[in-house]
């Protein structure tokens, strides 16, 4: 919705030199805005009485007033009143200081004597129209992080409960084999194998599901870890057969993070790693690189390789390379490499030519990484 300047304004000067508060307020009636109200405060503690007793759209702010100074003022009113907007005043050599503000709330800001009733009415509807699609943007998220919440529930319940069902299933086949297995013929017994396979398959693929859903409701337990520790641990976890040599290239970092989240990034590229070699001498190398604001982390291999046109797909849920039969393999790991990544604010990719091996990139930012939605992970 675009600011309509038929649209009545209530608005508050906050302004301690009387002179500078009625020339606002003048140039204000004399705008294109159509105008409710305006009140006058010529101090903090009497601006803060009249929000507190009336609603407003918008404020207009000195910085400078007996009882406050500076950003403070703007920082004590946003903090208070963050649903009214914010045009700031600064003086005629303060123009450093307007910038300071937008970064601390203020919608806009005027330079004093440097702006005219045009100006004047521009910005008062710019801040109006920003702190509402402010809002509208602050209740989008809101509700997507509860419909994402509704879906994680939603799949580890639907997961829990199919798979009590299945074991009634596993129970029966099982007990067909056993009373019934003499009974059948060899194309019988073998439908009865092949269905519980197929039971198998759906245990492994709801497993995954849960495993899934539960990344983003277990807690976040974000400390500093040291990373040689982690992938050591994720190297002994898969504990690779002995045709394959699993090395660390170089010395990894030390970062803020949840060490059993990123050793589940680790273990799963490496554990893949080892899955689709296909060579007799195998390597799997763990490399680390510093690149501008992140740490690069690479997991390559000598093993089968991934067609071109499989690429993308592979970090989608349950997709599989269309050459792939191993057994026990679900389609899940890259998944949650990728969502586990990519909460921390990192990147996946990968590199691969098919018989020649892969190389799996993910990066993670160097500052002290604040999960992306904390009370998600
Ligand atoms: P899963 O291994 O259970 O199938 P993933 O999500 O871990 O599930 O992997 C998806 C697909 O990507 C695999 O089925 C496989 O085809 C391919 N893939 C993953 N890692 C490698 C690798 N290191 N080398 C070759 N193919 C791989």
């Amino acid at each position: 919705m675009v600011f309509d300047f038929k649209e009545p304004v209530s608005l508050i000067i906050i302004e301690d030199e009387k002179v500078s508060a009625e020339l606002l307020g003048h140039e204000v009636e004399r705008s294109s805005l159509s105008v409710l109200r305006t009140a006058y405060a010529e101090s903090l503690d009497a601006a803060l009485d009249h929000l507190n007793e009336e609603k407003f759209d918008v404020m207009l702010l000195d910085l400078n007033l007996p009882d406050s100074e500076g950003l403070q003022t703007l920082i004590r009113v946003q903090h208070d009143y963050p649903d009214v907007a914010k045009v700031v005043i600064t003086g005629e050599y303060d123009e450093e200081l307007g910038l300071e503000a937008l970064a601390c709330g203020a919608e806009d800001y005027l330079v004093k004597g440097k702006f005219d009733v045009y100006v004047l009415s521009k910005s008062i509807a710019y801040a109006i129209e920003r702190k509402r699609m402010a809002r509208e943007q602050d209740s989008l998220i809101e509700e997507l992080l509860k419909v994402n919440d509704e879906l994680e529930d939603f799949a580890y319940i639907v997961s829990h409960d199919l798979k009590a069902p299945l074991r009634g299933i596993t129970s029966l086949s099982e007990w067909l084999q056993a009373d019934y297995g003499q009974k059948l013929d060899e194309a019988g017994r073998e439908k009865i194998c092949l269905l519980k396979k197929r039971v198998q398959r759906m245990h492994e693929l709801i497993d995954a599901i849960l495993q899934y859903s539960r990344i983003g409701r277990t807690e976040n337990q974000q400390k500093l870890t040291n990373l040689n520790n982690v992938v050591s641990d994720a190297v002994d976890a898969v504990a690779a057969p002995e045709n394959i040599s699993v090395t660390v290239e170089n010395e990894m970092p030390c970062i803020e993070c949840d060490p059993t989240r990123i050793g589940q990034v680790f273990q799963n590229l490496i554990a893949n790693a080892v899955k689709y070699m296909d060579k007799e001498k195998g390597w799997v190398k763990i490399k680390c690189e510093s690149v501008e604001e992140y740490w690069k982390f690479s997991v390559g291999d000598n093993g089968c390789g991934i067609e071109q046109k499989d690429l993308n797909r592979i970090f989608q849920l349950f997709q599989r390379g269309s050459s792939n039969e191993e057994p026990g393999s679900t389609g899940i790991g890259l998944t949650l490499v990728k969502k586990i990544v990519e909460l921390y604010g990192g990147r996946v990719s990968v590199d691969s030519r098919p018989a020649q091996g892969s190389t799996f990139f993910f990066t993670l930012p160097k500052q002290k990484s604040e999960v992306l939605s904390d009370a998600k992970f």
